[in-house]
């Protein structure tokens, strides 16, 4: 399976189409191994090592452990979350994980109760997450992500490659199941997440994140108070995305 040439950020698409010609009906562990050898250094996978995270991070590490990792740190993340993170990083022995934080004096201006969170999310969002991912991306030109499509009504028609600010952004694991990614949990024995088993079927900052509400979706417990269903770093699926 030969990747596509790249010498330069990712901007049509014809690119596209030639990932999706390449590696459409590549399997997940092809499909790292083809994008890592297409963007030697120009690459990262994004990972909020949540409850499903394991998987990609296992697929990650049996392609290459040295493949960057980026962790929003975002300064509300659960005690039981960077733990689990520290814990996975040994157990898959990932020698290139970033722990990214938000900007302090952004934070001293704007956030200096630490509320903000409770009164513009969106804003919040942003010095938290967006604008640290966007700075640890610079000079990247491609990024892989854990999102799959049963995940939400917005992810529905997730594409394998879509592109994102002239990057191309990756999503092995899109077509992957609940029932494929439990399956892949018991195979390779991988650990959960601590806060799974206390109800917490979808993890993030803890200030928005509740128990998954029963009957409903992983993600019924994110942002309850408001009708955010992604914190902005995952905007809605582009036109130019394709698969
Ligand atoms: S998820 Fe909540 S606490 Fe985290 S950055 Fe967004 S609004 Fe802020």
């Amino acid at each position: 399976m030969t990747a596509p040439q790249t010498e330069s950020r990712i901007a049509s698409a014809e690119d596209l189409a030639a990932f999706n010609q390449s590696f459409g009906k590549a399997s997940s562990s092809e499909v790292i191994a083809g994008v890592a050898r297409a963007f030697p250094g120009r690459i990262a996978v994004v990972s909020s090592f949540g409850t499903q995270s394991a998987v990609l991070l296992d697929l990650v590490a049996r392609v290459d452990r040295t493949l960057p990792i980026i962790f929003l740190d975002t300064g509300w993340i659960f005690p039981e979350t960077l733990a689990y993170r520290d814990a996975l990083i040994d157990r898959l022995g990932l020698t290139n994980v970033s722990s990214v934080t938000p900007d302090m004096d952004e934070l001293e201006t704007e956030d200096p109760d630490g509320r903000l969170w409770a009164t513009d999310g969106g804003r919040c969002c942003y010095l938290r997450k967006v604008a640290p991912l966007a700075r640890a991306l610079e000079g990247l030109d491609a990024w892989i992500t854990g999102r799959k499509r049963f995940q939400t009504d917005s992810r529905a028609a997730l594409p394998l490659f879509e592109i994102a600010e002239q990057r191309l952004k990756i999503n092995p694991l899109a077509g992957w199941s609940k029932y494929d990614l439990d399956t892949y949990f018991g195979s390779r024995n991988l650990p959960r997440h601590p806060l799974e088993a206390e109800g917490f079927a979808s993890i993030g900052c803890m200030p928005c994140t509740a128990r998954t509400l029963e009957g409903k979706d992983d993600h019924s417990g994110r942002w309850q108070e408001s009708d955010k269903t992604e914190c902005g770093i995952h905007l809605p699926v582009p036109s130019i995305a394709a698969e």
